[in-house]
């Protein structure tokens, strides 16, 4: 591409994050920290992706950098000039495309020159010029529910170049569509790009998808979680257009895939003494999933390139992420940068019949999940052995936002139904500890429950 390289001297700061931290209150006292000092800097010329596991705050540091949300500490500056709201050199496209159902294609596309307060001739003629480079003329008087998602966003599209933005910030503008309509609209974006005359000088997207990242940007920033920080930034230096299918394009996601997964000394999980469920989250993986995963490393003879198996499953490698890591978490797996191996207990736990297979289950949990352990530990405590779930709702929300609560539950209780440990009654709330439980709670008693740690 002709635009000046990542490295072309005297680089043009756009946007600059400065030791920026965000805190959010939840209602009901305890603050959740979402980004923990993170210092970014936006230059002329570049594509930057934000590249992060879900939950590790590159929304809420996207929005920060588009002046949407005021950071609770640190700075955002626009061309050297602080934030004070929106962001004037800046649009942003949205996942969930945010259009408004009850105006044309046109006048959505028009809604950020309105407010801009530009004249309507030149408004119209505008529109009309985005709406044709997205390749949406023609439809400029249909609504949105009349458009497919990929034509959605289109819209989205349109909506923010109109605006002709220094920077155009995207959150995971692909990931509601097919793969082939994200494929497409990723290469006319590429295109778009490419163009001497096109007049956004910087593009930064947020995605959890590694290759998405690794095909379109200049300079990768990897986000830790827990709170959310910048854990690594690695340049992709591959010549465009790029080519999914050559090895070089490979190493790249390889080296991403072992940061993302790799050991992170900012975490809260790494530094904590003790893991407890607020330190260790329960990945978002499925008992079935799970054993689906560790079936496929089997066949491989017990070792496989996540990498490649993501390719041969049509996944993506990112969406095998929470699977990995709570086979890693119960010890199934241990991976070495994109390497995963079957561990011994993983074999036995996929090789077994199924009232062992239940048996090994519970044991891991137990010992390594750390909301299950909690959950038997204090249904042990308690009269009868059982306890009403907004009690663990309660602990929970000390670390979690609402919605992630909700999920922390859902995965300990199909996990725990699973290993038989405890069961779960939807109507009345109550989680009541099994007798295979009694037996194994014995493991955990000189154990911690983490709860508050
Ligand atoms: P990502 O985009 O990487 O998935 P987000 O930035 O959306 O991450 O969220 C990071 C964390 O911050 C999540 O735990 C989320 O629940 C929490 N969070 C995001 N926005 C808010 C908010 N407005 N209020 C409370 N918690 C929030
Ligand atoms: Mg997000």
């Amino acid at each position: 591409m002709a635009r000046p390289t990542a490295s072309a001297p005297a680089r043009t700061a756009l946007i600059e994050a400065e030791h920026v931290s965000k805190s959010f209150p939840s209602a009901d006292g305890p603050v959740l920290h979402v980004l923990d000092d993170v210092s970014v800097t936006l230059h002329e010329g570049e594509v930057v992706a934000l590249l992060g596991k879900s939950g590790s705050g590159k929304s809420t540091l996207l929005r920060t950098l588009a002046g949407l949300i005021a950071p609770s500490d640190g700075e955002v500056r626009y061309r050297g000039m602080p934030l004070d709201g929106a962001n004037p050199g800046a649009a942003m496209v949205f996942q969930s495309f945010a259009l408004m159902p009850w105006l044309t294609v046109q006048d959505n596309v028009e809604l950020g020159l309105r407010a801009a307060g530009v004249p309507e001739k030149q408004r119209r003629e505008r529109a009309l010029d985005a709406i044709d480079q997205i390749g949406l003329d023609g439809f400029e008087t249909a609504y949105p529910r009349e458009l497919s998602g990929g034509m959605r966003q289109r819209v989205g599209f349109a909506r923010a170049l109109v605006l002709q933005p220094d920077v155009l910030l995207m959150d995971e503008p692909f990931s509601a569509l097919d793969v082939l309509t994200s494929e497409n609209l990723r290469g006319e974006l590429i295109s778009l790009w490419a163009q001497p005359d096109f007049p956004t000088k910087c593009i930064c997207i947020v995605t959890h998808d590694i290759e998405e990242a690794v095909l379109l940007a200049d300079r990768v920033l990897v986000l830790g979680s827990g709170p959310g920080h910048i854990k690594a930034e690695v340049p992709i230096l591959l010549p465009r257009p790029r080519d999914r299918r050559s090895p070089t394009f490979d190493q790249a996601v390889d080296r991403l895939y072992a940061i993302l997964t790799g050991r992170d000394e900012r975490s809260d999980a790494e530094r904590a003494a003790t893991p407890g469920p607020l330190t260790h989250p329960l990945p978002d993986a499925s008992v079935g999933g799970l054993a689906g995963l560790i079936e496929i490393v089997y066949s491989h003879g017990g070792q496989a390139d996540l990498p490649d198996l993501a390719d041969e499953l049509s996944f993506h490698v990112d969406d095998l992420l929470p699977l990995v890591d709570a086979a890693r978490m119960l010890r199934l797996l241990e991976v070495e940068g994109a390497q995963a191996f079957l561990t011994d207990v993983g074999r036995d736990w996929y090789t077994a019949d199924i009232l062992r297979s239940k048996e090994v289950f519970a044991t891991l949990a137990v010992e390594h999940a750390p909301l299950v352990a909690t959950i038997i530990k204090a249904l042990h405590n308690s009269d009868g052995g059982a306890l009403r779930d907004d009690f663990f709702r309660d602990l929970l929300h000390r670390g979690f936002s609402a919605e992630d609560t909700e999920k922390q539950l859902d995965i300990a209780i199909a996990w725990g139904r699973y290993g038989e440990l405890f069961d779960y009654d939807a109507n009345t709330g109550e989680l009541v500890l099994s007798e295979v439980a009694a037996a194994l709670t014995a493991l955990l008693m000189d154990g911690d429950t983490g709860v508050g740690s």
